[in-house]
């Protein structure tokens, strides 16, 4: 019931004449003196019941928010009725607004960028786990500390303090080595701002290694073509002095580097179709003893009978994936040990079925060896234990990171064993569902 104020001037006036009226009563029954009393007693009556309530509000006042408002009668009743209607409504409210703010701070943590609220004097409000652990901050303990106080790399503070923000900064923390963060500011609101951070050592990685993969590809490029095109000039220079002998060798010369550039883009064609193509290889049934055998034919044309090329292969079985990146993937490890073999030496080439079903390739040779903290780097691009000798046998130093993608693309891993001066062993594990056993 919401009380009218013309209601509760209609009912102070009704008490009053009430007064007034047991006044003139006492007065025409017991004389004036009475007349008066009553009256006065009618009034004190009426203004302690407002003391009364007037004091029950009070003190329902200084209680918490909620707490039930106190009864009250006449007026008093609508007016204690209308304050619990609105405190209920604010309560409400309040509750309302607290879900909303829990429901943006969880949005705020789910964020996979870190988000650090400032207010306008940089003074931190709010930040997500994401921002503590990029810029090494914690809520509750930095809430209202000076964001540039706690961050206080130089860039960082000039970025923050200079006011452009239409580029982010990318930072690399100090607490954090290893860390590489692109930082952006959002202003908003009067003054205050959003901090985002992201993560992009990744990215970076990659960036730094496609720059040195084009730095890699051009030198290696530009050497042959640096030796071919030096030839062709002294040919064409001095062609009539130069002996027919000699010009053939330096023709010679050049074929081989160009041979060279050729492997190389061969090599670089094959590395971006595997890079570029379907995500699953093609699940062709290849025999193994004709794979093996075709390699193992490879490995005698490339060592041109200067080694000893064994084949222990299974009389029957398949592995299901691409004839040719197989190949390409064998091909280059069992094309490794002959060149890597000095004339002479061994080279076996096996396949061995596991006790689960799966399969391994192996190619052992007793060769130069590898020493042993080469060993984790040998499948990246264009990396060579020893750049000349690679050079010199033909290498392109692409071998081993185009096995790694196919072995990749068919769940294969690769083992390798080696004792410098004693040779090494190359080993593929095919998984069980790749490797379909003699019909
Ligand atoms: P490359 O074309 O230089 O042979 P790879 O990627 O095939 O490139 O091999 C990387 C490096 O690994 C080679 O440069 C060589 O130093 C080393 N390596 C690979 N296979 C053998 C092996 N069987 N014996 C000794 N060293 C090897």
């Amino acid at each position: 019931m919401r009380p009218a104020a013309s209601s509760v001037w209609l009912e102070a006036l009704a008490a009053v004449a009430a007064c007034v009226f047991a006044g003139l009563l006492a007065w025409a029954v017991a004389g004036p003196g009475w007349g008066i009393a009553a009256a006065c007693a009618g009034l004190i009556s009426l203004l302690l019941m407002h003391l009364l309530h007037l004091a029950r509000l009070v003190r329902w006042l200084s209680l918490p928010v909620g707490t039930t408002v106190p009864a009250g009668v006449g007026a008093w009743e609508g007016a204690f009725a209308a304050l619990h209607r609105r405190a209920r409504r604010a309560a409400e409210r309040q509750l309302e607004l607290s879900v909303a703010l829990e429901r943006f701070r969880s949005a705020g943590q789910a964020l996979p960028d870190g988000v650090v609220v400032l207010d306008g004097h940089h003074d931190i409000e709010w930040l997500n786990a994401t921002a503590a652990g990029h810029l090494g901050l914690t809520l509750d303990q930095d809430r209202g500390s000076h964001l540039t106080n706690l961050v206080r790399e130089p860039e960082f503070v000039r970025y923050l303090e200079g006011g452009q923000y239409a580029e982010p900064l990318v930072l690399h923390p100090g607490r954090n080595p290893g860390l590489t963060l692109a930082l952006q500011v959002v202003p908003y609101g009067q003054a205050q701002k959003l901090l985002l951070s992201r993560d992009i050592s990744q990215l970076e990685k990659l960036e730094t290694m496609r720059r040195d993969f084009v730095a890699n590809v051009s030198h290696e490029l530009k050497t042959p073509l640096t030796v071919v095109s030096g030839f062709l000039e002294t040919l064409l220079d001095c062609l009539r002095e130069i002996p027919p002998e000699e010009a053939e060798r330096y023709l010679n010369l050049a074929r081989e580097q160009a041979l060279r550039m050729e492997r190389l883009i061969e090599d670089l064609l094959t590395l971006s179709a595997l890079e570029t193509g379907s995500l699953a290889p093609a699940e062709e049934k290849v025999p193994l003893a004709e794979l093996l055998a075709e390699v193992a034919d490879e490995a005698r044309a490339l060592s041109a009978g200067a080694h000893r090329i064994l084949l222990k292969a299974p009389g029957g079985g398949s592995l299901l994936g691409s004839r040719a990146e197989l190949q390409s993937a064998f091909g280059n490890l069992v094309g490794n040990a002959v060149r890597y073999t000095p004339a002479g030496g061994t080279v076996e080439i096996a396949w061995e079925g596991g006790a689960d079903g799966g399969g391994s390739f192996s190619v052992k040779d007793d060769g130069i060896g590898i020493e042993a903290q080469h060993l984790p780097r040998l499948t990246e691009r264009f990396y060579r234990v020893d750049r000349g000798r690679s050079r010199e046998s033909g290498g392109t130093g692409l071998g081993l990171a185009i096995v790694k993608h196919v072995l990749t693309r068919h769940q294969a891993t690769l083992e390798i064993e080696s004792q410098p001066g004693s040779g090494s062993c190359f080993r593929i594990r095919f998984p069980p569902r790749r490797c379909l056993p003699a019909v």
